[in-house]
Order: structure tokens, then C-alpha cells, then sequence
């Protein structure tokens, strides 16, 4: 036996606890992210990923305003950067934003360096330009590696990871009709639905978002029937009774006074 052999079977060893096992843990085992809080009753979070998006994001808090229903965004900090009236005015109007990633890209596969600007320096980022209190990292396609699930596990760093517990193929052109009969099947007390308010990511079909902001209020009406409430994530955790993370520790960094969210 070559001692080649022995080299390759370290790699793989490292690259299974690195990028594959973490994944194993939070979406497989379903631990360490939250995914559902189900003390928090006949209530749903809802929740964007990937903007904003100049094209849509503005014309989905149009929708929203109208059912007078307030969400949590889980934004792309650099599009933030880039778009940053339409993050101020999702604050003004009352959503949650919360980080999603510096850039849309593979987390498992980043060094440790770049795992950590996807989740702390993105929110710092965010919260210099916004004021922002970030608490929640939703990383890119749900998918963590060792560092960082360590740096978000209990919050240690002031970050938690979130995934959902409803997922329905938004980011493909699908009617909304059917986008609301999915929800309602997978419906469960306590609820994290994750939609998408960006067609830019790898893998989303163009236009996918315009079916997002035509399900608001066919959602909003069809969950109302049911007896159950959407709203942003903290509402939600207050409703479960599960206190939000503490003050992020940025490492180093001067922390900037945080302001509360609405
Ligand atoms: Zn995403």
C-alpha cells in the first residue's frame, strides 16, 4: 500500500468533517440551526432571501404593505450596499433584516477566513451602513461548514444560524396558486417559510419572483382562514418564548451602538 494512500484518505477524512458533516448536523439531524419554533402557535415566519433586488424587492413591499403583513428579510450584504434605499425603507416600513451571506457563493467548499466575512463581516457591514442589530445568519443555499457552524453554535459570537421548515421551489416560475397550496400542505404551528425576492442567484429561473409577489396576498388570505398569523422571524420567537441572540462580538472590530429592530 502506497503511502499515497494515506494522504488521500486524510483529505477525504478532512473534507467530510469540514464541508459534508456540518451539513449532516444542521440539515440532515436537523440540530444547532433553528428551523421551526413550534411553542410559538398558529404563527408562520415569513422570510426573503437573496435581495434586494432593484427589480423586485421594492414591488414585494408594495404587496406586503397592502396585506399589512411585515416579513424578514435575509439580505446579500453587498447587494444591500449597492441597493441601500430599499433596505431602508423595508426598516422604515417595519421587516426585519437579517444576513444571508456577503455574496451568494458555496460556504462549505470557503476557508475559514472567507466562511467568517460571509456571517460576521456581512453583518458588520450591515449594521455600520443601517444601524442594524444583526442576530440571525441564514447562510447561502442553507449550507454551513465546520467554522462556521462553531462561530454560530449557541450564539457564542452573537450570530445564530436559521434554516426554514418550509421550502417550496419559488425560485422556479411556478404559479402562485400552487406556491400557496404547497405552504398550506406543509403548514405546522410555529412555521419558517423561507421565499426568494431575487432571480440573480445560480439555479433561479428568471421572472420566478413576480409569482413571490402575486402569492402575498392569496397567502396572507388563505393563512387568515386558517386561523394563523405571518410575520417577521422575531415576532415569532417572542411568541415561542425564545429570547433573541445577544450583541454580536465583532472580533476586534470597534462595535458600533447597535439600535434595537422594531
Ligand atoms: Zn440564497
Amino acid at each position: 500500500m502506497g503511502g499515497w494512500w494515506l494522504v488521500v484518505l486524510v483529505v477525504a477524512v478532512v473534507a467530510l468533517g469540514y464541508a459534508v458533516l456540518p451539513n449532516v448536523w444542521t440539515r440532515v439531524l436537523k440540530r444547532t440551526a433553528l428551523r421551526r419554533v413550534p411553542a410559538a402557535g398558529r404563527r408562520v415566519a415569513l422570510t426573503f432571501d437573496d435581495g434586494p433586488d432593484p427589480k423586485y424587492t421594492p414591488r414585494l413591499l408594495d404587496a406586503l404593505a397592502q396585506c399589512g403583513v411585515r416579513a424578514t428579510f435575509f439580505v446579500i450584504a453587498e447587494k444591500a450596499l449597492r441597493h441601500p434605499d430599499i433596505v431602508e425603507r423595508m426598516i422604515r416600513e417595519g421587516h426585519e433584516v437579517q444576513v444571508h451571506g456577503m455574496r451568494h457563493v458555496l460556504v462549505p467548499v470557503l476557508p475559514p477566513g472567507s466562511a467568517w466575512d460571509q456571517a460576521f463581516t456581512a453583518a458588520e457591514k450591515l449594521q455600520e451602513r443601517f444601524g442594524l442589530s444583526i442576530r440571525w445568519y441564514r447562510p447561502t443555499w442553507g449550507l454551513c461548514n465546520l467554522p462556521s457552524l462553531w462561530w454560530t453554535w449557541g450564539g457564542r459570537r452573537g450570530l445564530r444560524m436559521v434554516t426554514w421548515s418550509i421550502m417550496v421551489g419559488d425560485w422556479r416560475r411556478t404559479d402562485s396558486g400552487v406556491l400557496r397550496d404547497r405552504i398550506l400542505r406543509r403548514l405546522h404551528p410555529g412555521a419558517i417559510l423561507v421565499l426568494h425576492d431575487s432571480d440573480e442567484t445560480w439555479g433561479s429561473e428568471a421572472g420566478a419572483p413576480e409569482r413571490v409577489i402575486e402569492l402575498m396576498p392569496e397567502l396572507a388570505a388563505a393563512l387568515a382562514a386558517r386561523g394563523y398569523r405571518l410575520g417577521p422571524l422575531r415576532d415569532l420567537l417572542a411568541a415561542g418564548g425564545l429570547p433573541q441572540p445577544g450583541t454580536v462580538d465583532w472580533s476586534g472590530a470597534a462595535p458600533g451602538p447597535p439600535r434595537a429592530q422594531r
